[in-house]
């Protein structure tokens, strides 16, 4: 396996991140935040509130935006999107030693009055994690342009129906754009079209009235069925956990769990896509330079 496939399937996505949510919610509701170190200072993208506004405030909620996780200390949202390649890494006894700026692969670290606390990691060279300290969360700006959550009870078939009318996209980009609905990203887009029986490529505005209720019905299903799994989870097994429950996704040359067909892949420049022919596109396989020179 390679390092860039060993990674596919392991970016935390709604069902994770509630997880995530969850987690902390339980252990940190009612402490107080007893310091916050920054490990780059890139990560924060704020200035104000400084982080020395968060020391001494109770933990009062934790909850999430899409992929965002908000942590309200006293009306001060500390708000993180973990992207590719960060984790959370919870401590039930955080380090004494204060976190330097530099080479570490922590970005941040935050302690909390029972002594516990979390850092927030993040591997490789593309620093993408970001922080930001706001006082209302719709001044982060990946938060203010998010579409609806498709686990909020609004979510409705009639109301997913409206957004995808008249939308000349394919479903695969839509699924995973964060202003159309929140919190979808390349793992469990390519997971709900497998369920939905649908072509990736598929053009949003020209599904009929049976193809929305199906994908709407995998839409659903399979975010609350990942959250019911994921949910109870500690923090360090979720990624395993995500990437263990996944039908298509990764899983390129691997045998679909439904018609044991061959599950295939289209590869672009930073990402790939997979998808099963038999289920997804009436057996024909889509257009892919690399995976035809795999196959042959
Ligand atoms: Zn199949």
């Amino acid at each position: 396996m390679t390092a860039s496939s060993a990674r596919l399937g392991r970016v935390p996505e709604l069902p994770e991140v509630q997880a995530l949510v969850d987690f902390l919610a339980e252990r940190t509701v009612g402490l107080a935040v007893t310091g916050v170190e920054l490990g780059s200072f890139s990560v924060l993208k704020t200035f104000d509130p400084p982080p020395q506004a968060l020391t001494g405030a109770p933990v009062d909620a934790v909850s999430r935006h899409g992929k965002f996780i908000d942590i309200d200390c006293d009306g001060v949202h500390l708000i993180f999107h973990l992207a590719r390649a960060g984790w959370l890494r919870w401590s039930d006894a955080v380090p004494n030693t204060v976190l330097r700026p530099g080479k570490s692969p922590i970005a941040l670290r935050v302690r909390f009055s029972d002594s516990s606390g979390f850092d927030l990691t993040e591997a490789g060279t593309k620093k993408r994690l970001a922080a930001y300290l706001v006082r209302d969360p719709q001044e982060v700006p990946g938060i203010a342009s998010l579409g609806p959550d498709p686990l909020a009870p609004e979510f409705t078939r009639e109301a997913f129906g409206q957004l995808l009318a008249g939308r000349r996209s394919q479903i695969k980009g839509l699924l995973r754009d964060q202003g159309f609905i929140a919190g979808v990203g390349n793992a469990y887009s390519d997971e709900i079209l497998h369920v939905a029986k649908m072509s990736p490529f598929a053009m949003a505005a020209s599904l009929d009235d049976e193809a929305v209720d199906r994908l709407y019905a995998a839409l659903r299903d399979t975010l609350a069925a990942a959250v019911a799994t994921a949910s109870g989870k500690p923090a360090k097994e979720l990624k395993d956990a995500k990437r263990a429950g996944m039908r298509v996704h990764g899983r390129t040359g691997e045998t679909c769990p439904v018609c044991g067909d061959i599950v295939r892949e289209v590869s672009f420049a930073d990402s790939s896509l997979q998808y099963c022919a038999t289920c997804q596109t009436g057996g024909k396989p889509l257009a892919d330079r690399r995976m035809s020179r795999l196959l042959k």
